[in-house]
Order: C-alpha cells, then structure tokens, then sequence
C-alpha cells in the first residue's frame, strides 16, 4: 500500500488528537449533561444507536430524490434505507400503507413545516393555526403589529386562534367564529406548549366547513402518539408532521405523513414529496435518516409504551407536587410532556427563575402563560419530563426535582429582593455576586452541590458515565 500523503492524514486522525480544541467543548457539554437536570420539555436523550447511525459514513452520500428515482448512483443502499425508514414510520404510527404515506427527508421540524406550507397552499393562501404566545409555534403563521416573522407569514396569509382565556384551553368556539370570518385553506393544531390534548373531531368539522385543509404538527407529542397514550390526528387529518427529536428520542430532524386518500386532493404524496424536494431542500441527510430508522423501530416495540406512559406520570407528578407547594399550573395539571408553571402569583418572571436554575444545573425554560401582559417578559416556565424519564427517573424522582424547584423559587425570591429593582439586569447581577459568596450564597450553593450529586447518579445514554471525568475547563471548587 502508497504512503497516505501529508494532505490525506488528517482524515485518519480522531477528534481528540487532531482538535483538542472541539474535543474540550465536547467534554464540557457532556460533563454538563451529566451533571444537570434537562427539564426542557423539547429536548430529549437520544440512545446511542442513533447517536452511531447520526456519526456514520452514510454522511458521505448525495441521494436527491427519493428511492428508486435519484439523481446520483451508487445508491443501492441509501435507496433500502430510505424505504426501511418509510416503512417503519408507519409502523411506528399504526399507519395502513394504503391509506398514508411518508416522507422522511425533512432536515427538521421547521423545514417540514414549511415544505408542508408549500405542498398544500398557494402563496399568500390564508392559514390559521395556534398563536405563539398561547402555546403555538413560530412556523404557525406567526407575526407581530410590526413585523412578518417566520415564513409562514411572511408568504401565506395568516391569523392566530387563541385560548380560552378563563380555562386555557383551546377556544374551539371562537376558532370555529374566526374561520368563518378568515376562510382559511389551511388549519393547523399542535403546539409547543399546551399541556392538554386536541380535540381532532371539532377541528376536522371547522376545517370541512371551509373546505380546508386540517395538518397536526405533533413535533412535541409524537412519541406518545406513536404510544397511543394521546388522541390519534391520523384518524382526521390530510398532513401530520413532527419532530424526531423531542419525545420521540431521535436524531434532530422532520417527518411529514400525508393522506394518500385525502377528500382535500388526490395528489398530496407527490405535492409533498415535491416541496421536500426540489422546492425546498436538497440532498437528503442519510446519516439523520438512519437515525431516524432505528429510533422508529425503538418507537414500535412494547417497552415503547412503558416510556410513553412513564413520560406523562413523571410530569403529572411533577405538576401535582408543584401545586402541592401552592404554586400555579396553566389548566392546574397535564396530560402530556409537560406542564405549564404561571409564576405571576410570586411576583417572579420567567426569565429570573430560568437564570437562577441555571446557576444551579438545572435547566428550564421561561414561556409565555396565556394573558401575560408582555411577550417580552414571560411570566411563566415550560418544564417537560422527557430527558429525566430517559435517565431513568420515576415518580418518586420528580418529588426530588419539585423540591429543588421550589427551593430556587425561594432563593430567586430573595434575590429579587436583594437587586432592590425588578429589573432582569439588577437580578442577574446581584445572582453574579452568588459566585463571590456574598448574597444567598450559601442555599444557592447547596443547592447546586445537591442538585449535581443528584443528577450523577444516573446514567446518561451515549455515554459510559463510570469512565466520565471532569474536563478542564470546568471549576468545581464547592
Ligand atoms: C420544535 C417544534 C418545531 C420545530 O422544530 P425544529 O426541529 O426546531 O425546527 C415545529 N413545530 C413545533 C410544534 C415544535 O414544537
């Protein structure tokens, strides 16, 4: 064999010898995600097969098209992959191959969404779907008085639908007076933080009233659709697109289903598999898509269900132990992934309570709750179950993490009082000066010793946690 030149060496070098410097950060990351508590409710632990098939050679190929009719050669492989990865969507879902068909190319949520938006729609064609504020996404339609913010409004016409303002749960009744007002093509459910299910049944009739389309975008829920443990939008709708990422524990990317029998339109499969590509992507992710396979199989054997339902216990005693301590939950409680924690009633922001948790390793995110008087400043937090189930934490657990919870509201509380102000700025300085040991030092470094030596106790997929040692870069003195 020729001695590999100077020019080809590099390619045979491994990360940590070659680039110390990423290798670090790597190190740093998961020495973080060992140490902390993921609570936010769309991230999730992906295992290690998928990690293995995501790190693959199938990086390498171009594939544009779909099985059977690419663009390039050579892919013999990539073509059983893809319908491997096809076939075991629908298995995953419970999907008769007669009736639904899927694309798995979306690079990820955002983009299926889009390319949804481009296979149902006409540009500027009207669109409704869940307003960002009340729990929906940006790729909804969203906007503000001043700006077109996504491109779902920027070229489709669209109007939000709210919730209920006393119960907080979706107003199907005014959804279904605004429709008859808007006339949209397109409806669309799903949310990224709404702690209930849908009622498909009303949506599917305001939709048919207009002659529309109805998509559920189920990126945050899909794991316990594919479980049966939440209402099936299979059963009503023309498109379904998700994650595959968030509670369904795979690699970061999109899947869209479509009808193949829809009333709307008889050609959804090629007007879907058309916006994925040529419209809106190009070649496909063949590493992602092996990720996504084997995570579908994952997703269709019987422990499946065992985590699905682990997931919702998990958070429903989270949010019980939460009430319990006379805090506040948007709709009191959950059916999901996740509950929504109202911290209006303290006087405390999102975005104090989310700085303070991450001082102490646990990581949440603040969100807005329904009638909150600026988007600017969330009076809410998004806590979500699925990291910690998937480090094998249990019922009993959550009452652990609803008493660190409730020990960083008191500490933030007196922090809050300390800045003298109410001001974001005035709190984080004051929660900098922690790290000097002056004020409330000493609960909030406890708490942050407790919480770590919680947290380390369980084992974190992708890695071997026995073998794991704190990286340089990171201090530990307390
Ligand atoms: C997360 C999410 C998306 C976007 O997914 P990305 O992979 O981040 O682009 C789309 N829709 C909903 C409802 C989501 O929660």
């Amino acid at each position: 064999m020729s001695a590999t030149p100077d020019f080809n060496k590099p390619l045979y070098a491994p990360l940590a010898e070659i680039d110390p410097e990423v290798q670090n950060i790597l190190d740093k990351e998961t020495w973080r995600q060992y140490s902390g508590l993921e609570l936010i409710a769309s991230e999730n632990l992906t295992s290690l097969a998928a990690m293995e098939a995501n790190g693959s050679i199938l990086t390498n190929k171009y594939s544009e098209g779909l099985p059977n009719a690419r663009y390039y050669g050579g892919n013999e492989w990539i073509d059983e992959l893809e319908v491997l990865c096809q076939k075991r969507a629908l298995q995953a879902f419970h999907l008769d191959p007669a009736k639904w068909g899927v694309n798995v190319q979306p690079y990820s949520g955002s983009t299926a969404n889009f390319a949804a938006l481009t296979a149902l729609l006409q540009p500027q064609d009207r669109l409704m779907g869940l307003g960002l504020p009340d729990g929906g996404h940006l790729t909804h339609g969203y906007y503000t008085a001043k700006k077109k913010m996504t491109a779902s409004s920027i070229y489709f016409q669209s109007l939000p639908y709210a919730l209920d303002p006393s119960t907080h749960l979706i107003d199907y009744e005014g959804l279904k007076k605004q429709a008859r007002i808007f006339k949209p093509r397109l409806i669309i459910c799903g949310a990224s933080a709404y702690p209930r299910d849908w009622d498909y049944t009303t949506l599917r009739a305001v939709a048919d009233e207009h002659d529309a389309f109805l998509m559920a975008d189920i990126a945050h829920t899909s794991g316990l659709v594919a479980a049966g443990e939440l209402a099936d939008p299979f059963e009503y709708c023309d498109v379904v697109t998700t994650t595959t990422h968030k509670t369904l524990r795979g690699p970061r990317a999109g899947l869209i289903f479509f009808r193949k029998d829809s009333l709307k339109a008889k050609d959804l499969e090629k007007r879907v598999n058309d916006a994925v590509f040529p419209a809106c992507q190009g070649g496909p992710h063949n590493h992602t898509i092996a990720a996504i396979a084997t995570t579908l199989l994952q997703a269709s054997q019987p422990t499946w269900k065992e985590y699905a339902k682990q997931v919702v216990v998990n958070a429903r005693t989270l949010g019980d132990e939460l009430v319990s301590r006379g805090y506040k939950l948007q709709t009191q409680g959950t059916d999901n992934h996740l509950v929504l924690w109202d911290l209006r009633p303290l006087g405390l922001t999102g975005s104090k309570l989310e700085k303070l948790c991450d001082l102490v390793g646990i990581t949440i995110n603040k969100n807005a709750v329904s009638g909150d008087a600026s988007a600017q400043v969330p009076g809410g937090i998004r806590l979500g179950t699925s990291a910690l189930t998937s480090r094998d934490m249990l019922a009993d657990d959550m009452k652990v993490v609803a008493d660190f919870l409730h020990r960083a509201v008191q500490v933030a509380l007196v922090l809050q009082k300390e800045a003298g102000s109410k001001l974001l700025k005035d709190f984080v300085r004051v929660a900098s000066t922690v790290e000097e040991g002056k004020v409330g030092a000493k609960t909030v470094i406890d708490l942050r010793r407790e919480v770590r030596a919680f947290a380390r106790k369980w084992p974190l997929p992708g890695v071997q946690s026995s073998k794991l040692v704190r990286p340089a870069g990171i201090e530990e003195d307390d």
